[in-house]
């Protein structure tokens, strides 16, 4: 799918056709859900044409990929808005501070106090979404499932942030729609309206269980060279 801005339109309007589908066939309320275009592993060559097609929103889940790629994108697209879609290290949390404009992948105080004192030193603000561990898997990243409303809360009033709503990666291999639901019910415990979920294979279903962000990236871009 490399290649012509034709390609690139034709692929954001097959996603956007079957957006709109679920949206009207599970009564989902009439805000549009936004697209975050997952660029990783894809060189500036391969985005070029999304942006010229007018996609302006993409997810990323590495700090150096993105300093290596985006500065010299977003010089020729300013409007571009960048979430951090992988995992955060504290020690990057400056760059990503300066590189993102929203950041999904928020999952411990720590992270969470540095953050917050980036965005004061930065003079920024940026969204963040906390990311739960809504499958409880030993391996993945996100705050467990029985301590996410009280994060939240102390990202909020201890931290200081700005918290948009809540992000997951269901486990591989069953069905989403379930933990999907699971996401959403802790998003309304939280008080919270925004909900990043659903990837190439399962966002219809993630914007019936009331997604307001979904992650799309193979469905774009084609299939990743690498794991990633
Ligand atoms: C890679 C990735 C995606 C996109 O996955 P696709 O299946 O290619 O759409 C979405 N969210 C996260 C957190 C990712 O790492």
């Amino acid at each position: 799918m490399a290649g012509s801005a034709a390609n690139a339109q034709t692929a954001l309007d097959y996603i956007h056709s079957r957006m709109e589908k679920a949206r009207r066939r599970f009564g989902a309320p009439p805000e549009a859900v936004e697209l975050v275009a997952v660029s990783k592993t894809f060189d500036a060559d391969a985005i070029m044409p999304f942006l010229a097609a007018g996609q302006r929103c993409f997810g990323e889940n590495r700090v150096q990929e993105t300093k290596d790629k985006w500065p010299a994108l977003r010089a020729l697209y300013p409007d571009v808005e960048l979430h951090l879609i992988g995992p955060l290290q504290t020690n990057k949390a400056r760059e990503a501070v300066a590189l993102f404009d929203v950041i999904e992948s928020l999952d411990r105080d720590r992270l969470a106090g540095i953050l917050a004192e980036e965005m004061r030193r930065a003079d920024k603000r940026l969204p963040c979404f906390i990311q739960v561990n809504i499958g409880g898997e030993a391996q993945k990243a996100g705050i467990a499932i029985s301590e996410a409303v009280d994060f939240v809360n102390r990202c909020r009033d201890m931290h200081g942030l700005d918290i948009a709503g809540l992000m997951c990666i269901p486990p591989d291999g069953q069905p989403a729609g379930p933990y999907f639901a699971q996401l959403a019910q802790l998003a309304d415990a939280a008080g919270l309206s925004g909900l990043s979920m659903g990837m190439s294979g399962d966002f219809e279903t993630a914007i019936a269980m009331g997604a307001t962000h979904i992650r799309v990236g193979s469905a774009l871009f084609g299939h990743r060279p690498s794991a990633g």
